[in-house]
């Protein structure tokens, strides 16, 4: 058996190990230290635009600590994308609210703008206004960031960004995780850049960013001895991981160049076969990180040949590959939450597979991923 091509692995550079070093050396192994001071201000220099950020255990204690700052309680309704991971939905459940769920449309593959608004007047209407709007840029493709602003704008709900997988990607030459009241990023180990698992809160608000590493570190009211007269989290990035996150930083330029030369490898090598599909940038506005690249297959043309045909031919080269996100409002666990939709995430679900695309693929790596997806297309052929 070859060697396993992951979907996407992570990828170190030089120097995250001498920053890890230097923690040990300086024995600043804690939830704060030198390098989560130094990998917020690294990550605030390069979203740019004045942002302020708090580094966190987790992309989802992001959100989980966005949505508490933005007052979200029991009972309350928070929009959010359905085509998405499941952690842009959790943290919504974990305050008690309600989540709505909305559509994506067929460009972006993010969030319809129109759906959007109808499912807001709809809520109203029903006396219940949202409280918050999870928009996510899924695999690194900017959602119709302008459209979306003006709604949530004309409707006075504050928008959280979901840029877990979208950091490097902007939308008018602005960076992702910049739009929002709040933004969230993730650095887990199959993320563009990884701290081995971690995330981070963006916000231009200081107060808030500031709230966010308070009730990050348990709530601690100032005095000498443990007082609280708040409920705390324990969601504070260690010194460790932020040293991962300091290289990382650093080599972060590189990586998106690499994800983007892995998907204009695999379009342009599969221009040929009319089945499948890319999604593309819809114009110059549009530049994503192409965290992941993903093909959608369409079964209904040529030799019917489908995602899983595709996905199971790629299983036995040992290459993993994975459909997209499934749908949140087809999820059990989501079944009661209301749903504006026409089904585009559904057939995107249905027709769509991420192939390998880390930035440490090798040529010899890729060219494998396409000899085992051009095998199963003629094998179906000559049938
Ligand atoms: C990875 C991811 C998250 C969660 O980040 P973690 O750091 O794994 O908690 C949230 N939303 C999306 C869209 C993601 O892909």
């Amino acid at each position: 058996m070859q060697d396993k091509i992951w979907l996407s692995s992570p990828h170190m550079g030089e120097n995250e190990f001498a920053y890890v070093k230097e923690a040990f050396d300086t024995n600043w192994i804690a939830p704060l230290g030198p390098h989560v001071d130094g990998f917020e201000s690294d990550i605030a220099n390069y979203l740019g635009g004045g942002v302020h950020v708090a580094a966190l255990s987790s992309g989802t204690a992001a959100l989980h600590l966005a949505l508490i700052i933005l007052g979200v309680q029991a009972g309350d309704e928070v929009i959010c994308q359905s085509m998405t991971f499941s952690a842009s939905a959790n943290p919504i459940a974990y305050q008690g609210a309600t989540p709505v769920f909305v559509d994506s449309e067929s460009r972006t593959w993010n969030m319809s703008p129109d759906l959007l608004e109808e499912a807001i007047k709809d809520r109203i209407s029903k006396g219940r206004k949202p409280k918050a709007i999870i928009v996510v840029h899924l695999y690194g493709m900017p959602a119709e960031m302008d459209k979306i602003m003006a709604i949530a704008d004309k409707y006075t709900i504050p928008v959280v960004e979901d840029a877990a997988e979208a950091l490097g990607s902007s939308y008018k030459g602005q960076p992702l995780g910049t739009f929002g009241a709040m933004s969230i990023l993730s650095f887990n180990g199959n993320k563009i850049i990884t701290t081995s698992g971690g995330g981070a809160l963006v916000s231009s608000n200081d107060t808030w960013i500031k709230e966010a590493r308070f009730l990050a570190t348990q709530a601690r009211d100032a005095a000498p001895h443990y007082q609280h007269s708040k409920i705390g989290y324990n969601y504070r990035m260690s010194n460790i991981c932020a040293g991962i996150g300091r290289g990382q930083m650093e080599v972060l330029p590189s990586r998106v160049e690499k994800r983007r030369a892995n998907y204009k490898f695999y379009k342009q090598t599969f221009a040929d076969y009319k089945q499948l599909q890319f999604d593309v940038e819809p114009n110059s506005d549009f530049y994503s990180n192409r965290w992941l690249s993903t093909i959608l297959v369409n079964n209904e043309t040529e030799n019917g040949i489908s995602r899983e045909d595709i996905r199971h031919a790629l299983e036995k080269q040992n290459i993993e590959s994975r459909p997209l996100w499934k749908p949140m409002h087809l999820q059990p666990v989501f079944a009661n939450a209301p749903f504006y939709g026409d089904g585009t995430s559904e057939r995107l679900f249905e027709k769509g597979l991420c192939l390998p695309s880390g930035s440490n693929l090798t040529n010899s790596d890729l060219e494998r991923v396409v000899e085992a997806i051009e095998a199963c297309l003629k094998v179906k052929q000559e049938v």
